[in-house]
């Protein structure tokens, strides 16, 4: 697969964070909120779809999903919208976002209630696969988006979603792990798990988590025989992760250059009150 124009769209939005991009004082712009474990981002696209300004905040205030701490979650998304309002000079009135496959009702009210105490009104609530596929764009497939608390997955048919799942197993085991290798605090093992000069190091000692990982989403796509695997969600960013899951699915495995903000970008492009084609 082509991984060029999803590896540029990631890398406009990615340079957004930080250094805004110009709109003008009327043009509508499309905002998607994505409600983390890890993180919590706010994307802004403007009426093509372009990036124009990203800010991210790690939080714990969602935990597998559910929203644990709803003045928190409320306060960041609120310092979050704030700043970019501030950045771009113009208020942002509506947001699309997203949440894992299966989460009941009433907990995705929960999310709504969320978005709409910080002062955007929800135009539209869809499923992270479908959100991650808006910019993947497969016709054929199955997506995994590994992220901090959980593990979703999508089998995509035809362009459509199929069938998905979602599994409380994620980046959060992972720092565990080195936590307890490393006789460390957990926000210490979160840091050694980013150092781009551990990497190495830490795929071997992870490996079996991970494996873990590629067999739980092996029970749930088996009887779809698919032919490929697209890996995104920040868990992703770890250096050979694809290998691991390749070798234990038999399948080829893709990511993307950022495999974090795919899903945060493709919750904004399904912000459609405010997106037209070109
Ligand atoms: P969930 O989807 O479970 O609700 P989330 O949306 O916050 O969580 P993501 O933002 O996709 O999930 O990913 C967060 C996870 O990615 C965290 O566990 C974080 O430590 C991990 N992560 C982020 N960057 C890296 C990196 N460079 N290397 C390894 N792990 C990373």
């Amino acid at each position: 697969m082509d991984f060029s124009r999803i590896n540029s769209e990631i890398n406009r939005l990615e340079s957004c964070i930080n250094s805004p991009k110009p709109v003008t004082a009327t043009e509508p712009l499309a905002v998607g909120v994505d409600l983390g474990t890890a993180y919590i981002v706010v994307v802004v696209l403007n009426r093509t779809g372009t990036p124009v300004g990203c800010a991210l905040e790690y939080s714990q205030v969602v935990r597998d999903g559910l929203v644990v701490d709803y003045a928190g979650a409320i306060d960041i998304v609120k310092r979050l919208v704030k700043q970019l309002e501030e950045q771009l000079g113009r208020t942002l009135e509506q947001a699309a976002i997203a949440i894992p496959p299966g989460t009941e009702k009433g907990n995705s009210k929960t999310h709504c209630y969320v978005i709409e105490a910080a002062g955007l009104a929800v135009s539209t609530v869809i499923d992270e696969p479908v959100a991650a596929n808006a910019v993947l764009q497969i016709d054929h497939g199955v997506i995994v988006d590994i992220g901090g608390g959980t593990t979703g997955l999508a089998v995509i048919e035809g362009g459509k979603v199929v069938y998905t799942a979602d599994e409380a197993t994620g980046g959060t085991h992972i720092s565990l792990v080195l936590a307890g290798h490393h006789h460390v605090s957990f926000a210490e093992a979160e840091k050694r798990k980013h150092d781009q000069s551990l990497q190495e190091e830490n795929l071997s000692l992870v490996r079996p988590v991970i494996q873990k990982m590629a067999t739980i989403v092996r029970r749930h796509i088996n009887k779809w025989q698919p032919k490929e695997i697209f890996l995104v969600g920040g868990t992703c960013c770890l250096a050979g992760i694809e290998e691991v899951f390749s070798v234990e699915l038999d399948l080829p495995v893709f990511k993307p250059g950022n495999p974090l903000l795919v899903t945060p970008l493709g919750i904004a492009l399904n912000d459609s009150s405010a997106l037209r084609e070109e």
